[in-house]
Order: structure tokens, then C-alpha cells, then sequence
């Protein structure tokens, strides 16, 4: 039987996720350690190099084949073309950084390179909640907001690589500072970080006070999911925030409805599980605004994959050429 696989890494901003996925995208073998992301730009390359070899090593040992190609999805925008990454805003030290390059040297081999979300939207695709589908959009709502747009069942990259972020559309227009530089982008409303931000303004708290930690999960951190728990205990704070963020997201998603007209959009990260809190607000919002919706409803649904949607869609895009130019050459060795 041939047990040829492909690597798929995906670099978090604590966490590298490394999978060993069969061709049709099932997950054979799969490692967490830390991403090491504060370290310096070498450093993070080489804990990346070392952890695809140690996954090489244990795929042999469990008796899989040859690894077939290589794919990295990166948090942050970059040049899928050039593979140089122009920020990532939890690995400070890669900053128009050639990673794809500085990867192949350190392997001797091809590497691609994609962007976490893409790379998200790709397994969604073929092995999550859009399966069978060819216009689809995702959205990550986690510390940041991430996109995906699908096209024709291709991911669309645009002139430098740098479509789909969709995080940063404006719902308002002189709206709060968002972590790009511009103000009012759907990340600063739709966020975790927003989330919180919005909550400490309703709460009146000064700014620097920590939250009551109804609001905290055990580590002592704001979360979405704790949130969730008061707003289902009916707290009029957390509801009004996730009816406030629902409202900026169903702004947002209607203008991508107008312009990509998807069959489906898929919400990943960790607000989704929230999903079911902002949806009144946010179909309201698409309701009015989206030219297609009273045509045909688009459904609005949570992502599949969960932690291994990035791995899974790292090992796609550097197998199905989905990033564009240098696929071909994975299957020549
Ligand atoms: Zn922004």
C-alpha cells in the first residue's frame, strides 16, 4: 500500500502543529511543541526544520512512506508567490523575511508557504464544512480575524498574495484603533481582543483594569468562551458585546456577499463557538444589506477542523496547487 504523505506545518504564535496527511488530506500522524515565535528569526526557522524532521523520522518508523511535499501556513500576510513574509504580528522577527527560501536551503528541498487562514479555508474545503462547495468564504475569529475566499475552488491570492484579509474591511468609519494601523476594521470589533475592549468600555472599567474574572478562563486571560457562559446565564453586558460584534461582522460578511456572492461562509476560531450568540444581530445586518439574501439565504455555518484545519490545509496547498508557481516541482523527487 503506499503510505506517501505530505508535511503540513502551522506556525501559532505559541504553538507549531506538524502533521504527517495522506494526499486526499487525512491526518496519519500529528505533533504540538512550542512555536518559539519571540525567538530570532533563525532560530524559529530552525525549531520549523527540526520539527519537520522529527516528524519525517517518526512517520518512518510508523512505517509511512516517502514525504511528498512540504507546507507551512504562516499567521500572518505574506507573498504566497515569493514566499517572503511581509509581518506577522506574533512572530515579531519576521518582518519582509524570506522564509520560503531560507526553509528550502535549510531542507534541500521545495517548501510552499501559505497563510494560516487560506491554508484553513483550503482543508475546510476538501475536508470540513465545505466540502463539495467551489465560492466559499472563511472567517477565524480568534485573537485577530482572518479570511479566506474561495473562488471557483481555488483560493484567490491576488496580485502579491495578499487577498482575503478580511479582518481588516471597515465597519466604521472613524472606528477604534485596529493592530494594522487603521482604524475601525472588522478585527477590532469581531476579535477576542475586541470583544474585550468593547466589554471593559461597557463595564466602565479604567483603562488598564482587569476584567471580573467571570469574564476570565482559568489562566486568568479574557476568553470568548467564558463570555459565552455569562451571556447564556443572561449577564446584559456579555450579551449586549456579542450582539455589538455580531451587528460589525453581519456589516462585513453582507459586503463579502455582495462582492464574492459564496454559497457558504464558515466561521473558525475561538469566538465561533459564540456563534449561535451574535447571529440574531448579524443576519439583521445581512438581511439589509446584502443584495443576494432575500434571493437565497447564504448559509452562515462553524468551521469543521477545528486546531487541525491549518495543518491539514498547509499539506493541501503545497499538494494541489493552490499556491500558485512552484506546485508542480513537489512531485519531481
Ligand atoms: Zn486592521
Amino acid at each position: 500500500m503506499n503510505r506517501d504523505y505530505v508535511v503540513g506545518l502551522d506556525m501559532g504564535g505559541t504553538n507549531l502543529r506538524s502533521a504527517a496527511v495522506s494526499p486526499t488530506g487525512r491526518l496519519l500522524l500529528r505533533r504540538t511543541g512550542p512555536s518559539k515565535a519571540t525567538d530570532t528569526a533563525e532560530a524559529i526557522v530552525e525549531n520549523i526544520a527540526a520539527r519537520i524532521l522529527e516528524l519525517e523520522a517518526t512517520a518512518h518508523r510508523r512505517g509511512l512512506g516517502r514525504p511528498l511535499a512540504i507546507g507551512v501556513a504562516v499567521p500572518g500576510p505574506l507573498n504566497v508567490h515569493t514566499g517572503v513574509v511581509y509581518a506577522a504580528p506574533h512572530v515579531k522577527a519576521w518582518r519582509g523575511y524570506p522564509l520560503r527560501d531560507i526553509l528550502e536551503r535549510r531542507l534541500s528541498r521545495t517548501v510552499v508557504v501559505e497563510n494560516d487562514a487560506n491554508a484553513w479555508a483550503l482543508g475546510e474545503l476538501h475536508h470540513g464544512a465545505a466540502r463539495g462547495r467551489k465560492n466559499v468564504l472563511l472567517l477565524t475569529l480568534g485573537t485577530g480575524v482572518g479570511g479566506g475566499v474561495v473562488v471557483d475552488g481555488r483560493i484567490v491570492h491576488g496580485t502579491v498574495g495578499m487577498a482575503g484579509e478580511l479582518g481588516h474591511v471597515a465597519v466604521e468609519l472613524d472606528g477604534k484603533r485596529c493592530d494594522c494601523g487603521a482604524s475601525g476594521c472588522l478585527e477590532a470589533y469581531a476579535s477576542t481582543s475586541g470583544m474585550q475592549r468593547m466589554l471593559a468600555e461597557r463595564l466602565k472599567l479604567q483603562p488598564g483594569a482587569e476584567l471580573p474574572p467571570v469574564y476570565l478562563d482559568r489562566g486568568g486571560q479574557f476568553s470568548a468562551r467564558a463570555m459565552s457562559a455569562q451571556a447564556r446565564h443572561g449577564d446584559p453586558m456579555a450579551v449586549a458585546v456579542f450582539a455589538s460584534a455580531g451587528r460589525y461582522l453581519g456589516v462585513a460578511i453582507a459586503s463579502f456577499l455582495n462582492i464574492f456572492n459564496p454559497e457558504l461562509v464558515v466561521i473558525g476560531g475561538g469566538v465561533a463557538t459564540a456563534l449561535g450568540l451574535m447571529r440574531r444581530a448579524m443576519m439583521r445586518e445581512i438581511k439589509s444589506r446584502a443584495l443576494t439574501a432575500a434571493l437565497k439565504p447564504v448559509p452562515i455555518v462553524r468551521a469543521a477542523l477545528g486546531p487541525n484545519g491549518g495543518v491539514i490545509g498547509a499539506a493541501l496547498a503545497a499538494m494541489n496547487g493552490d499556491s500558485p508557481c512552484r506546485n508542480q516541482q513537489n512531485f519531481r523527487h
